[in-house]
């Protein structure tokens, strides 16, 4: 099913899901759908011959322990979760902002560029969300520290989802950079 002109829904898979796999729900479908949006707003900016090939995006409730098993450093409230319930143990600094499960997360999408470097697309992606013409609640440079592989976190616009108290409430900054596999975050403030 396509999303956009340049996106198919088969894209926001969750990880060793069919290729026939289908959002849980409605509200679901809502969420990726305005993810593919601003991102095809992205993908028609880049230049000629590029393309954006989509690594990770929806995660189930149990891909929070697969994740932990292979290193990661995975949020409860990590917006790959996409509407999907996670719970948070009692141990976790997410436990006192909001209690025993997280089920605000929006969807999220990490996304490598193919045909220009990185940071230039980090860049671009930032300048057209400052100039308004698309919106993500999130833009992330993360980095898996093993590999050394980058990628950029793209998470569905907040505002089409929540009160600006609400956002407030999340209090995430709106662009960040990680280079230790999500473990710490670094506020990137455009020039
Ligand atoms: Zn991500």
């Amino acid at each position: 099913m396509k999303l956009t002109t340049n996106f198919d829904l088969t894209e926001f898979k969750p990880t060793g899901a069919p290729i026939t796999w289908v959002p849980s729900s409605q509200y679901q479908l809502f969420l990726l759908q305005t993810l593919a949006n601003n991102l095809q707003i992205v993908r028609s900016a880049m230049p000629s011959g590029c393309t954006m090939t989509i690594t990770d995006s929806v995660r189930l409730s149990n891909d929070f322990n697969r994740l932990i098993s292979l290193g990661d450093h995975p949020s409860p409230t990590s917006d790959h979760y996409c509407g999907n319930v996670v719970t948070i143990d009692q141990t976790s600094p997410h436990y006192a902002q909001f209690g025993s499960t997280y089920f605000m997360s929006v969807g999220a999408a990490d996304v490598i560029p193919n045909g220009m470097d990185l940071q230039s697309f980090f860049n671009l992606a930032i300048t057209l969300t400052q100039n308004n013409q698309c919106k993500f609640g999130q833009i992330i440079i993360e980095q898996n520290p093993d590999s050394g592989q980058k990628w950029v976190h793209f998470a569905t616009d907040y505002t089409a989802i929540f009160s600006d108290k609400m956002i407030a409430f999340l209090n995430r900054p709106h662009y960040e950079i990680s280079n230790d596999g999500g473990l710490t975050y670094i506020s990137y403030v455009p020039q």
